[in-house]
């Protein structure tokens, strides 16, 4: 068997991601060691049960001392936190990165913290389902997926160079782009979708004149595919909402706007400007096909593949 990429490899959170890493970490032999630790007793035994590591601990100081490679997978607003209590035991010429959903925000909370002589690589695989926890997560679930990585100036480049060759290994593409862009686009291709799912979902929810129960017999109509963005974890999308705000705000402000001339040609039976857009985005799904980010099946096709769901950040 070839030598492993890194000695030791720490994982500091074990939901969707962090036991996907796990996974892919074993199968590709990336570590010689594969430290995982979470925050609670729970999460560690259903990770040691399903034997996603060689060590565990719920003392995330512990797991990451002697690491070359520390990957923190967190919800973003935890970042601050759990680097404040590693950064004490990091090894010199380590690389932390993490796999947060937002960039700006885990930089300002996570920097201030890192050691000198400690590479920080922030990261964002593109890469996920509704699902969390330690059980949700499978080695496939990064190939053929984006990791953005948002480098800080002075980003030491062999380190960024080791780290994109792990991610590689993983099944990513790897594009790098300044935090600023990263949270910007993010917002549209991921964030924007997400809250336009949680709130039809919470209109229908609320809704009297038709009832919860024709809501989900008649949801294959279209609402079904809403659902399931808005299966997320509650917990990641609340934290993804306070902490790329202002993005955020700036789409949802033009998603307003174009809403609202939607609304206005619908109002004034303007069919040419209906069938305009609705040309122009149906050539966008093509352009997704075609560069390989979801199948050409009808949405019930993707039963048909083995782990159905969608790839976001
Ligand atoms: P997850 O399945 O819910 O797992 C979260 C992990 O973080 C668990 O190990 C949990 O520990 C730990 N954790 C939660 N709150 C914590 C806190 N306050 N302090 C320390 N640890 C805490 O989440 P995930 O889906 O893997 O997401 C992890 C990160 O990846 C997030 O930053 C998210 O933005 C990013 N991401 C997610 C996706 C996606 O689709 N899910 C895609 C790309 C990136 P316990 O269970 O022990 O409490």
């Amino acid at each position: 068997m070839s030598e492993p990429l890194f000695n030791k490899i720490a994982l500091v959170g074990i939901g969707l991601i962090g036991s996907s890493l796990a996974r892919v970490i074993r199968r590709e032999h990336l570590a010689g060691h594969l430290a995982i630790s979470t925050r609670s007793e729970a999460t560690l035994k259903r990770a040691e049960e399903l034997g996603l590591g060689d060590g565990y601990t719920t003392d995330a100081q512990q797991a990451v001392r002697d690491a070359d490679l520390v990957i923190v997978s967190v919800p973003v607003g935890s970042s601050g936190q759990v680097a404040q209590e590693i950064a004490p035991s990091l090894k010199r010429g380590a690389i932390l990165t993490d796999v947060g959903s937002t960039k700006g925000s885990v930089i300002a909370q996570m920097q201030p913290h890192v050691p000198p002589g400690v590479h920080f690589i922030p990261g964002h695989p593109l890469a996920g389902t509704e699902k969390s926890g330690p059980d949700a997560g499978f080695a496939e679930l990064f190939e053929n997926r984006w990791c953005i990585f948002t480098p800080l100036p002075d980003t030491d480049p062999a380190a960024l160079e080791k780290l994109s060759e792990f991610w590689r290994r993983c099944g990513s593409n790897i594009d790098t782009m300044d935090p600023q862009h990263h949270d910007m686009t993010l917002a549209i291709v991921s964030h924007l979708p997400h809250i336009i799912a949680y709130n039809i979902v919470g209109t229908a929810d609320d809704l009297e004149s038709v009832t919860k129960s024709e809501v989900i017999k008649y949801s294959a109509s279209g609402f079904r595919d809403f659902t399931r963005l808005a299966a997320s974890d509650p917990t990641m999308w609340r934290d993804v909402c306070l902490h790329n705000k202002d993005a955020i705000l700036e789409m949802l402000a033009r998603f307003s706007e174009d809403l609202a001339s939607l609304q206005r040609a619908i109002r004034w039976g303007d069919g040419e400007k209906l069938f305009d857009l609705f040309t122009r985005t149906r050539a966008v799904r093509r352009s997704i096909i075609e560069a390989g980010q979801d199948i050409d099946a009808p949405d019930f096709g993707r039963q048909a593949v083995e782990h159905p769901g969608g790839s976001r950040q």
